[in-house]
């Protein structure tokens, strides 16, 4: 296969990462044993870091960026993958010390790939990317954290109208949950009652340092924005209630106290989707092809150019892009 294909590559420029399109063909993809003709992509938060360069992703340079592909398999030096399969691959290091998806064709390691799910489309897996599976992880943990139950309580959306946030409010919604978004976007209010939230926030009031033990309002949380708006969810969390932190939008520190833990027994469960184990990958996949709406999946969803991810990128780390876009990288 001697033909050139456009990729986003991430090399070095003066001691930066600095990302770029530029020619290559399969023989410039890493030698790992499954070779994918991509059919898409899509945009995460942490894609708008890497390829802004605003926080330091690919650990190794060059790299094709991009943490997310589905696509069809063209040849395989793996017993587990035949020519034909439909895959997706979600994080394992893409975009990070491996390369990803930003290409018509990579090379992968047969351990990383999943069968693409019976459910979905191409487009809709990347629709759901990694933004949306990790939602689905978030999920998981708070039901499973055995606290929160359909019908008893709210559970709370951060980022809402972002991609982790949309997929949450959906899914949880679905399931019979009652749950408040919090936003910054006031233009984003029917598009998020439309998702599922019978309650809408201003994120301005959890970003404000407050007390260490506040009213009782969340039994659980979906936070992607972390910060002090993660600070003031734990003091605002009902007594044994959970909270899934999954983000950074709002910032990476932390600054609380042990008080909601100690004498409210309140929970903060962390949640990373780049090395998950499979067992965990394929039940968040059942999750969201159990209960994502595909009328919610379509409405949140809009599909790009390749040559569109410089802006996307720099929209994605300003939050201004609502719920999830597809790349389409031919
Ligand atoms: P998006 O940009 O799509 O969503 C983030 C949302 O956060 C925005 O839409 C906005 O929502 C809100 N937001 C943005 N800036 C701020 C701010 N300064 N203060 C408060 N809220 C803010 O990103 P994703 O949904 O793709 O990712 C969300 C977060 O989750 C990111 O930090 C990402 O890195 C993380 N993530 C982590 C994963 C993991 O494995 N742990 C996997 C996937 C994502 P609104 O306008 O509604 O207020």
């Amino acid at each position: 296969m001697t033909d050139r294909f456009n990729a986003m590559v991430i090399d070095l420029v003066d001691g930066k990462p600095v990302a770029g399109f530029r020619e290559i063909t399969t023989a410039d993809l890493p030698d790992h044993d499954v070779l994918v003709e991509i059919a898409c992509s899509t945009v995460n938060y942490k894609d708008g870091l890497a390829i802004t360069s605003k926080g330091r992703i690919a650990r190794r340079t060059p790299l094709i960026a991009g943490l997310d592909l589905s696509g069809t398999v063209v040849e395989s030096r793996s017993p587990v993958w035949k020519a034909g399969d439909k895959v997706i691959v979600n994080g394992w290091g893409l975009s990070e010390t491996e390369s990803g998806g930003y290409t018509r064709y990579q090379r992968l390691k047969p351990e990383w790939l999943m069968p693409l799910p019976d459910a979905f489309s191409f487009e809709e897996t990347m629709a759901i990317g990694t933004a949306g599976y990790t939602a689905a992880l978030c999920v998981n943990v708070l039901e499973d954290w055995g606290m929160i139950s359909p019908g008893q309580g709210e559970v709370l959306v951060t980022g809402a109208a972002g991609g982790v946030g949309s997929v949450a409010i959906s899914l949880l919604a679905a399931k019979g949950y009652s749950v408040t978004a919090s936003t910054g976007r006031p233009e984003t209010h029917d598009y998020l009652r439309y998702l599922g939230a019978s309650n809408i926030i201003d994120r301005a009031t959890l970003s404000e340092k407050g007390g260490a033990l506040q009213k009782e309002r969340w039994t659980g949380a979906v936070d992607a924005v972390g910060s002090v708006t993660l600070a003031n969810i734990l003091a605002q969390t009902v007594y044994g209630g959970a909270v899934a932190a999954c983000g950074l939008a709002g910032g990476a520190d932390l600054p609380a106290t042990v008080m909601p833990h100690i004498l409210r027994a309140v929970t903060l469960i962390g949640i990373d989707s780049v090395m998950t184990a499979m067992p965990k990958r394929a039940r968040a996949w059942k999750t969201l092809a159990d209960h994502l709406d595909r009328t919610h999946l379509a409405k949140m969803t809009r599909i790009e150019p390749m040559s569109a991810l410089p802006q996307l990128a720099q929209d994605i780390v300003s939050g201004r892009i609502q719920g999830r876009v597809v790349v389409d990288v031919n």
